[in-house]
């Protein structure tokens, strides 16, 4: 991993302007947060900047307003439940340069926060434009970057302000580069991956690049029927990308001559019809799939061959659920493999590092998400880090 500064290179930052990007996309209904994760995410970072006696200038983007004022996405809306979480009165600036963020700096002490406007009011934020960049640097004497979720885009406040002012990686994004580091940077070896969800299409060059990272490629969900079909195996209506057959076979020669074995089910729960506990439901070979019946998980005993693979396994990186774990009970074997991976991890005998939007969710159904080493709540980012993507807000922070 590159080297970046962390908050433990900064000197003595009392009464110095920190321009902070976090994560402040919340989840809203009638304008209200429904979520404060994000927030309790960039706490630790906020909270100890403003501890150091800097005043502080958060950062972020909210929905997609393309480049116009539009008063339904103002960030003015979050300050009360940023306050919340933070305990602390925050200061909200309509405006992100300029000489409102001037004389607002100008207002704050030492250890004020305040928010400023949604980064995508202004068109040049996601043009990265050098002269909105200059203006936004202009009331600050430093940028810190806590928005690992936002690094995959090269935007003003992602990128742009890492070259202009001295950078640091806030803590949350240090802790997820440490852990994305632990797993498939500097991984102690075997490394396996659980790569599952719907369709191979969406995840093509994530499977590309793992299997030449990784010695175990464990490929489950819809996926898998893909590269069943694509063996000759006759998946019946299981969702299947007929298509990509070739593509498929591609992968799992670049696997062989990898030295990476790929696992895919030698047994699956199947159904005629797609609902909960249906009265069609079996367990069976791939090889008796009929041809009205769909792949909906894989089986008990395929589950426990996996498991024995992890067993033998120092590190994982999970992405993507084994079956449609969102009905039961084809949640069983994604639960199943979890809980094993939660308790390797609890022994120390496993680094186990998940993310994807569905994949957090299966985790946390699964009862398990505080036993994995570390879950990437980023989504995007995380799933073109797993591409082997050098991302443009990190690379930035390496500069
Ligand atoms: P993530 O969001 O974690 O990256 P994906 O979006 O790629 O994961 O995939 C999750 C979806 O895949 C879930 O909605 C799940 O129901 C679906 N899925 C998993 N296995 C199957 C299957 N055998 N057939 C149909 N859908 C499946
Ligand atoms: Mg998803």
């Amino acid at each position: 991993m590159s080297a970046f500064k962390t908050l433990d290179d900064l000197g003595d930052v009392t009464g110095k302007v920190a321009l902070v990007r976090v994560d402040l996309n919340l989840p809203m209904n009638d304008g209200q947060v429904t979520d404060d994760t994000r927030i309790r995410a960039a706490a630790p970072t906020v909270l100890e900047l403003a501890e150091k006696g800097a005043k502080v200038l958060l950062l972020a983007h909210f929905g997609r307003p393309k480049g116009e004022r539009v008063s339904t996405q103002s960030l003015s809306m979050v300050v009360g439940a940023v306050e919340k979480v933070l305990g602390k009165e925050v200061m909200f600036v309509p405006e992100i340069a300029g000489d409102v963020v001037g004389q607002s700096v100008g207002i704050l002490r030492a250890g004020d926060i305040a928010i400023l406007e949604n980064t995508r009011f202004w068109k040049g934020e996601e043009k990265n434009d050098p002269e909105l960049v200059k203006a936004i640097a202009a009331n600050a004497d430093f940028y810190v970057n806590d928005a690992f979720s936002a690094a995959h885009r090269a935007h003003a406040t992602t990128e742009g302000l890492a070259h202009v002012l001295p950078a640091y990686a806030g803590r949350s994004m240090q802790a997820e580069l440490e852990a994305l580091d632990k797993a498939l940077g500097t991984p102690e070896k075997p490394v396996a991956a659980v790569v599952g969800g719907a369709k191979v299409s969406s995840k093509l060059d994530v499977l590309k690049h793992l299997v030449t990272q990784v010695d175990h490629l464990i490929i489950g969900g819809g996926m898998a029927n893909t590269f069943l079909a694509a063996k000759g195996v006759d998946v019946g209506k299981s969702l299947c990308e007929h298509d990509l057959t070739g593509t498929a076979n591609e992968i799992l020669e670049t696997a062989d001559q990898a030295g990476c074995t790929v696992h895919l089910p030698y047994e699956v729960v199947v159904s005629k019809e797609f609902a909960a506990n249906p009265p069609s439901l079996r367990t069976c070979n791939v090889h008796e799939v009929a041809a009205d019946e769909m792949i909906l998980d894989v089986g008990p005993l395929a589950v426990e061959a996996l498991s024995d693979v992890l067993k033998t396994c120092r590190t994982l990186v999970w992405n993507g659920p084994l079956g449609a774990f969102e009905t039961v009970p084809f949640d069983a074997a994604t639960v199943a493999l979890a809980r094993t991976a939660a308790a390797l991890t609890r022994e120390g005998s496993l680094v186990s590092v998940a993310g994807g939007g569905d994949t957090v969710a299966a985790l946390n159904h699964a009862g398990v998400a505080n036993d994995f080493s570390y879950i990437s709540t980023a989504g995007g980012a995380f799933l073109e880090w797993m591409e082997g993507k050098e991302l443009p807000g990190v690379a930035a922070l390496s500069a």
